[in-house]
């Protein structure tokens, strides 16, 4: 199984370009980070913080899987 991870920026497009926000929010805000306002900078901590966790989750179910605990 494939688990697609949408990035998606704190505008709520689908990234696709690699970077954390995307294109319209880059032509807008900038990559250097130092230069974001402090919301634009909390907003995209926030959104890894959720993609970390959803990774994780994902990781123990496979595991389980592993290890006979579940049917398939
Ligand atoms: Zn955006």
């Amino acid at each position: 199984m494939i688990i697609m991870q949408s990035n998606r920026c704190i505008c709520g497009k689908v990234i696709t370009n690699g970077f954390e926000l995307c294109a319209n929010c880059t032509a807008e805000y900038g990559l250097d980070r130092t230069e974001w306002p402090d919301w634009l900078r909390f907003l995209v901590a926030d959104m890894k913080r959720e993609r970390r966790q959803d990774a994780l989750i994902e990781q123990s179910e496979i595991s389980f899987i592993d290890l006979g605990i579940l049917d398939n």
